[in-house]
């Protein structure tokens, strides 16, 4: 396939704009890649989570991007306990079939693909469905260096309230 050449009148014009915009950052530090197989799994605290769960940090809160990323995964029925969050919490089902909940509304099954926004302050849930597994992505931004409020765990008719 033949691709269009660019004019250079157009190329030029693009690159001086970029370049020439006064916001730019300084730059700070160099590029680091961490490698795979570098970031120990964690077992999920038995305060915090009902079943097995197993947390794989994937990033750490930086001064300018103030928000960590995690891949939790849930075995069949494990759940995390109630909890908020004091900026909010996003999450990306990774693989598998979850459920999630919050306070006072019903249990919803989420899915791999779906994005959950989880608003600060908003008394939820999340965790696997009974019979599979759920690995979701969670980007948690930080508040005073806290980025979650535990609560009670979630009990059993709550959990099966479908
Ligand atoms: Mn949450």
């Amino acid at each position: 396939m033949k691709l269009p050449i660019p004019s250079p009148l157009l190329l030029s014009g693009a690159l001086a704009v970029s370049a020439g915009a006064a916001a730019e950052p300084t730059p700070q530090g160099a590029q680091q890649i961490v490698r795979s197989g570098e970031q120990a799994s964690v077992a999920g605290p038995e305060n915090f989570f009902t079943g097995r769960a197993r947390i794989d940090p994937v990033w750490p809160v930086r001064d300018t991007l103030n928000a960590s990323g995690g891949l939790v995964t849930f075995e069949p029925g494990a759940r995390s306990a109630w909890h908020t969050h004091p900026a909010g919490q996003q999450l990306v089902v990774m693989s598998g079939v979850g459920l999630t909940q919050e306070w006072g509304k019903p249990v919803t099954e989420i899915r791999a693909g779906d994005v959950i926004w989880c608003p600060p302050g908003v008394k939820h849930w999340h965790g696997a469905a009974p019979d599979t597994a759920m690995t979701h992505l969670a980007v948690t931004a930080t508040v005073d260096g806290k980025n979650v409020t535990w609560m009670e765990k979630v009990s059993d008719d709550q959990y099966h309230a479908r």
